[in-house]
């Protein structure tokens, strides 16, 4: 059995035991110390990592009684080894799993929601909850979780007797057999749990909810503690510095500022189309009664490029070509009102390297070819 010191001390992050047995398990060797502070996975926590004398730890599991490391290369049995926790790894994960045990203690203290999934990510960490919960709702838990920070409570993890068990109120999914491990943030939070946390909630620093979204009956919220919480925020205040600067606005009324500049927006694209509209009809106008028409624009969009074909095809009495883009590359729509333009698509794409093709009265694509090529080829 190995004696498990990251019970007896969550703050223990180099300790020293004995090699109880190191066997080669696939391309890893699993090894048992008399003692670790390795955490194995368990209780939604993710395996502690780091090094034995100059080895790697790359995962710790549980397995029976014992704590085996995964490690990269064998120890001597019977040898005496420093081991040392990747600490930044493990705070943080204690940091993310003690901030969800409080807020998951509010949550089911007001409204009697149980936590039913619980998954830290690479960035965020997600929490279930069997019910509702509006935006005001979250924030005023996510105050409250806040203020159990600051109040720095010490967090209090033990192993009920079994006659003290049945006296304790823990949050459940299921009645669990004797022992249980509880997890109390005094006025916050009573849970079974065998995971690591920190000693007091000051520790946890910072709970940020990020985002709230339906799932099955309930809610799924994201949400960073800690370290986590602090880049996170770090960043949207230099995304908003930055906004705020472009826009001359204050650091708090950005959201004034950009919706003001993305009103204009809307407003001078639609001023454009108008505007646009009016230019093209101008242009096929000037194409009344002419027979074939051979059109050259510059920056049409592909929208513009076919409505100036069409406009132009029922203006002119035989087919108008219309061309967007530069020398190498241009833009075509090729349109008639009566006449079938397959064949002469056909043989433009094949003279001018192009490629496309459409409806009898509607071809479009592109050419690789310059101006010249282009005009030649209808002069013909
Ligand atoms: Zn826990």
């Amino acid at each position: 059995m190995t004696r498990k010191l990251f019970y007896e001390d969550p703050n223990l992050a180099e300790f020293s035991a004995k090699v109880v047995s190191c066997e080669k398990e696939n391309d890893r060797w699993a090894i048992v110390l008399g003692a670790t502070a390795f955490y194995p996975e368990g209780g939604g926590q993710a395996a502690d990592v780091g090094t034995l004398g100059v080895i790697k730890v790359l995962d710790t599991r549980e397995r029976g009684e014992e704590v085996v490391h995964f490690c990269d290369a064998p120890l001597d049995v019977g040898t005496e080894v420093c081991g040392r926790i990747d600490w930044a790894h493990r705070f943080d994960l204690m940091q993310q799993h003690t901030g969800e045990h409080i807020l998951s203690g509010i949550l089911h203290a007001r409204f009697g929601y149980q936590n039913v999934g619980f998954h830290v990510g690479a960035d965020v960490m997600e929490v279930d909850f069997d019910g509702p919960l509006t935006p005001e709702d979250i924030a005023w838990a996510e105050l409250e979780a806040n203020k159990a920070i600051w109040e720095d409570i010490p967090v209090k993890c033990w192993f009920p007797t079994q006659e003290e068990l049945p006296n304790v109120t823990y949050r459940s999914k299921r009645a669990l057999p004797w022992p249980v491990r509880i997890v109390q943030v005094p006025g916050f939070d009573s849970c079974a749990c065998c995971g690591i946390h920190v000693k007091t909630t000051g520790q946890v620093g910072l709970i940020k909810i990020l985002s709230c979204v339906k799932f099955h009956q309930g809610v799924r919220l994201e949400m960073v503690c800690g370290q986590r919480a602090y880049r996170y925020i770090s960043g949207v205040f230099d995304q908003n510095k930055q906004i705020s600067q472009m826009f001359s606005a204050k650091i708090l009324e950005t959201a004034a500022a950009a919706r003001k500049v993305s009103d204009a927006l809307a407003a001078e694209k639609m001023r454009s189309a108008t505007l646009e509209k009016q230019v093209l009809s101008q242009i096929a106008e000037s194409y009344a009664n002419c027979d074939n028409v051979l059109h050259f624009e510059n920056d049409l969009s592909g929208a513009a490029l076919r409505e100036l074909a069409e406009q132009i095809s029922h203006r002119c009495s035989g087919v108008a070509a219309v061309f967007t883009g530069e020398d190498g590359r241009y833009s075509y729509c090729l349109a008639s009102k009566n006449q079938d333009l397959r064949i002469l698509g056909k043989e433009m794409t094949a003279a001018l390297n192009g490629r496309g093709g459409g409806k009898a009265e509607f071809q479009q694509g592109t050419v690789a070819a310059m101006r010249g090529q282009i005009e030649e080829f209808f002069d013909k």
